[in-house]
Formats: C-alpha cells, structure tokens, sequence
C-alpha cells in the first residue's frame, strides 16, 4: 500500500510506531501500537472542550514522515 497520506481519527487503533500530527492545528505526539489515538492535548480537537468548530469524523492525526528518520539500520 503507498497510501502515504492516510490520517486518524480518534479512537483508531494505532498501526505504526512513530510521531503523527494535529491536523487541525499541527501538534506533534508520539503514539506507539496498541495505543489508541486519543484526542489532541494542544487544541483538544475531538473533545467537547475543544474548538467549536471540531467536526466529528474529521480526520485528526497524520503520520509526520519528516520527523524521527528511520535510516538508523
Ligand atoms: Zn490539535
């Protein structure tokens, strides 16, 4: 699969060790398989304390490729 700009939601299970981003506002977490995603610390996106304007469904974190390289071996 070349499906590089595959995002999540919160909830969904986390697939790939690694560093994602906050769509909706760029913040960065480290999520690891067998976590879920949860919701954004920095904006809250996907809770009900968040921004107003959080749309449910709305796509929220996407693999960050540019960070942490992974050529170490
Ligand atoms: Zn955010």
């Amino acid at each position: 699969m070349n499906d590089t700009k595959k995002t999540f939601n919160r909830g969904d299970a986390v697939e790939r060790e690694g560093t994602y981003v906050c769509v909706p506002c760029g913040f960065k977490k480290h999520f690891a398989p067998g976590e879920t995603f949860s919701e954004c610390t920095s904006c809250m996106a996907g809770s009900n304390t968040g921004h107003e304007d959080y749309v449910e469904g709305l796509e929220l974190w996407e693999p960050a490729k540019d960070e942490e390289p992974t050529n170490t071996k």
